[in-house]
């Protein structure tokens, strides 16, 4: 085993959103201090790391300096400029490596990497022209999902197309940049898998999480989801088999369709904790967030097991007042709720300002009781 990056050292972290804030908070409870990049001033997660470094995420010359000072580098998103990546990985270990980043930063990529390996992946093509678009429609059927092939996420860049769709219309809201068209997933559900990979090879997965989403944005998830047994084992399976596919270290997360019939579909991966492993926090032995700072510090994978079911609601930016606070004490006021808020100062619409987890005896007692206590905001 090489030698593990022990407390006391100090982590690096590319991106200050809430995902890096709550790694940074799991991080220097456990005794390590935290530097992290970001673009915009008081980030949340630069509002508790011991090193806010405000530089563009394209700034190479700032990312290797920032990495000069760091044991290991990490990142809170995966769209991050090759050339960073480089200068970053020239200094100091990065996890998840360049090459996951770079798989995974493409659509194609992505999923022909997927496919190569053997997962299963809805069908797709590689959209380049109009004629493309018009041969894949008839080749895959409509209805299809029209995406960009780079830096997608939230469902932006999409567009279902439909017999109605003006196909040279959909191309030409691709703007030039290549596009990917994927056979429609008549999915039941929408499942995903956050798993870990550790330096030694190790892998672990939590229960598998159902998500709903809203306008594309994930707006609730369920832990553990309502998929039989072997569904789930076939899901959490998989997921700690991509982890290894890639030759990551470090947590993921595998977004998955469920057909009627119970075949799992791979729609996404994510080299990093994710919006649908929060519950992890309160429901777990082990965060998604401890675990990624065991994972990139080389020390053991801790234990995923659920202490009890758990729901999560994200709270966006339409629940802030016109000014001031939501009244969080009537949210408080529900049994079993924990609050989290990533420290933003300005709520915008579909901005996600934080989130809410409720334990319960069941998974759907849970989600009752997320949905009433975030409903109780309103009232
Ligand atoms: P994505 O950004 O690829 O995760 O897509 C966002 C959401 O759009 C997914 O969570 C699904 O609800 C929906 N979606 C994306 N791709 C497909 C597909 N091929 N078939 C059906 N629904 C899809």
């Amino acid at each position: 085993m090489p030698h593990p990056i022990r407390p006391g050292a100090t982590l690096g972290l590319l991106g200050g959103g809430q995902l890096g804030r709550m790694f940074a908070l799991a991080a220097r409870r456990m005794g390590y201090r935290v530097h992290a990049l970001d673009p915009g001033e008081d980030c949340p997660a630069g509002q508790v790391a011991d090193l806010e470094v405000r530089a563009d995420y394209g700034d190479a010359g700032a990312a290797r300096e920032m990495a000069k000072g760091v044991a290991v580098m990490t990142v809170e998103f995966e769209n991050i400029a090759a050339a960073t990546l480089e200068a970053v990985a020239e200094m100091c270990p990065m996890h998840p490596g360049a090459s996951v980043l770079h798989t995974v930063q493409h659509r194609l990529r992505e999923k022909r990497f997927l496919e190569a390996k053997g997962f299963p992946v809805t069908s797709f093509r590689e959209i380049n022209t109009e004629a493309d678009l018009r041969k894949a429609a008839s080749d895959l059927g409509l209805p299809a999902i029209l995406k960009t092939a780079s830096f997608g996420y939230d469902g932006k860049g999409q567009q279902k197309l439909d017999a109605s769709t003006d196909l040279a219309a959909a191309f030409a809201a691709l703007k030039g940049t290549q596009g990917i068209l994927e056979a429609f997933a008549p999915f039941e559900r929408e499942v995903s898998v956050i798993a870990a990979r550790s330096s030694t090879g190790k892998t672990c997965a939590w229960d598998v999480a159902e998500n709903d989403h809203a306008n594309h944005i994930l707006d609730t998830t369920i832990f553990p989801a309502r998929v039989p047994a072997q569904v789930a084992e076939e899901a959490r399976r998989m997921a700690e088999r991509i982890a290894e596919a890639l030759g990551m270290v470090g947590v993921l997360c595998v977004e998955f369709f469920v057909l009627p019939g119970g075949k799992l579909l791979v729609n996404e991966i994510a080299p990093r904790p994710h919006n649908s492993g929060h519950a992890t926090m309160d429901a777990c032995v082990t965060s998604q967030f401890e675990q990624q700072v065991r994972a990139v510090c080389g020390l053991p994978l801790g234990d995923t097991r659920l202490h009890r079911p758990a729901a999560m609601a994200n709270l966006l930016g339409d629940l802030w007042p016109g000014s001031g606070e939501p009244p969080w004490e009537k949210l408080l006021a529900f049994p079993e709720v924990k609050l989290h808020l990533y420290g933003k100062s300005e709520a915008r619409q579909g901005r996600k300002m934080g989130h809410l987890t409720a334990l319960a005896d069941t998974p759907e007692e849970a989600l009752a009781r997320v949905i009433a206590a975030r409903a109780a905001l309103r009232s």
